[in-house]
């Protein structure tokens, strides 16, 4: 090593003479090869200052291969499409829903073009954006009216503001809830501008606790949804209908949170303890609020459906065009809620819908079809086993969902070297780890992204891609 180890770095000028990185420039843009190179440049200094040597680091083969490295990965879209292999079906980490072919179809196709966004085609006149989702909501809620926002936290603040902004929203304190993403009750309230309220505690509350702290200056009684987590035991919470007579009799308006928003019963396909939005809707309660991308299965929104005059004082916050869905979001919710004209067809074609509902027999025989294939693949050992998996996104927290998985062990190579390589594979694929193996879920493998799974995994294995 020479005295002063940084003398041997290599320069900027000569890298960028490297053959490989002189046809890399007919490529890509002079400022990105440049930063390759400086940044490759930066982490052989961060080498030598670690008190390494840079022997073979340095060398151009070396060098060039990890500058054109860096390179690609720079043109590259950081988002990309994952297979998801934990059997989680509304993983907020890998996007909640997908959509259903039709709403990826009419996002795609708003963005592209121009469309009647706030056009009446008509009359030639201005319209409201929130039109085309309007009957699709009344239709799986039966309410009144309807809007959008863009996602269902965004609902809670301008349903909060527009209605309570200076006076106090009763709630339950075992429905302070956080969601997750710092989506906390009593933050949103702060940030509305009303003041919580709260009543009861944290396993017990009656209406009457709720009568009892009805004033002059009282704006809401609001119901949320503890989506996430049960409070299990010596239980009492106020129904949505006592809650709805209360209102009434005191001439107060009733919001219900209700999270996932489910638009069909799910307990016929064991999956209990979800509201259906038209039920706060029939139960007489005056707003329900709910997600577009989880149990409904459509795009991320903030659905607020409701009393046709509470709607409209909503849609007058100035908060409104803040939170306004783009187009492409409204053409896919549109999309999403035409599918639900049959609620039957919903079940079996929202992707959502269908994952959370596919009967045990058919995952069973997924995975046994998918592992005989990968037993043909050398070093590794292959079981098909029961195992349980949980919706995700807030929703369902205590069902354990039965499901079948392929469990894979490895002859050399750990289990979390093994995942790590399936997630920066391509496609990437996200795997369940457990107790020394990696576990693969099909419940949300689409069928005919089954070879690419098939593949990747070969390709993490170092095997040629079958
Ligand atoms: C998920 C959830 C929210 C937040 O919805 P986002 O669409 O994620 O903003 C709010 N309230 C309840 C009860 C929820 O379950």
């Amino acid at each position: 090593m020479p005295d002063n180890p940084f003398r041997s770095l290599p320069k900027v000028s000569d890298m960028l003479d490297l053959p490989a990185v002189v046809e890399a420039r007919t490529r890509h843009p002079h400022a990105a090869v440049a930063d390759a190179v400086r940044t490759e440049i930066d982490h052989l200094r961060s080498l030598i200052q670690s008190g390494q040597s840079l022997d073979g680091h340095a060398d151009p083969a070396a060098l060039t291969s990890r500058i054109l490295a860096r390179l690609e990965a720079s043109a590259a879209p950081q988002l990309r499409p994952v297979l998801n292999a934990t059997g989680i079906v509304l993983h907020t980490n890998l996007g909640r829903s997908p959509l259903h072919e039709s709403a990826a179809t009419a996002a795609y196709q708003a963005a592209r073009g121009y469309l009647n966004l706030e056009m009446s085609l008509d009359t030639g006149k201005r319209s409201s954006r929130q039109n085309p989702i309007r009957d699709g909501v009344r239709r799986i809620t039966g309410a009144e009216a309807a809007t959008a926002v863009n996602n269902c936290a965004a609902a809670t603040v301008i349903v909060l503001r527009a209605l309570a902004a200076g006076k106090e929203v009763v709630v339950s304190r075992g429905q302070l809830i956080e969601i997750g993403g710092s989506f906390r009750i009593p933050d949103i309230m702060a940030v509305s501008g009303a003041t919580l309220r709260e009543v009861g505690t944290t396993n017990i509350t009656r209406i009457a606790d709720y009568e009892r702290a009805i004033g002059p200056n009282t704006g809401l009684l609001m119901r949320v949804h503890t989506s996430n987590y049960r409070v299990r035991g010596f239980t009492e919470a106020a129904g949505i209908d006592e809650l709805v007579e209360l209102g009434k009799k005191h001439g107060i308006p009733v919001v219900d949170d209700a999270g996932s928003g489910a638009a069909v019963d799910l307990t016929p396909f064991g999956l209990p303890g979800e509201p259906v939005v038209s039920e706060g809707i029939r139960a007489g309660a005056d707003v329900v609020l709910f997600s577009g991308d989880k149990l409904l299965g459509g795009p991320q929104a903030g659905i607020i459906a409701g009393k046709k005059l509470l709607i409209e004082r909503i849609e007058k916050d100035p908060l409104m065009r803040a939170f306004r869905l783009d187009k492409m979001t409204l053409a896919a919710l549109e999309a999403t809620l035409l599918l639900y004209r049959d609620p039957a067809k919903a079940v079996r074609e929202v992707p959502t819908l269908r994952m959370l509902t596919t009967p045990l027999v058919e995952l069973r025989e997924r995975c046994e079809g998918f592992a005989g294939r990968l037993r043909a693949l050398p070093l590794l050992s292959v079981q098909v086993l029961d195992d349980v998996a949980y919706v995700g996104g807030g929703s369902l927290p205590d069902v354990a969902v039965p499901t079948v998985v392929i469990a894979v062990t490895l002859k050399n190579l750990s289990e979390e070297a093994f995942a790590a390589k399936l997630r920066t594979g391509s496609p990437a694929v996200v795997a369940r780890v457990n107790d020394g193996r990696v576990l693969f879920d099909l419940r949300c493998v689409f069928a005919e992204q089954e070879d690419e799974l098939f593949a990747a995994i070969g390709a993490a294995l170092g095997e040629p891609a079958a």
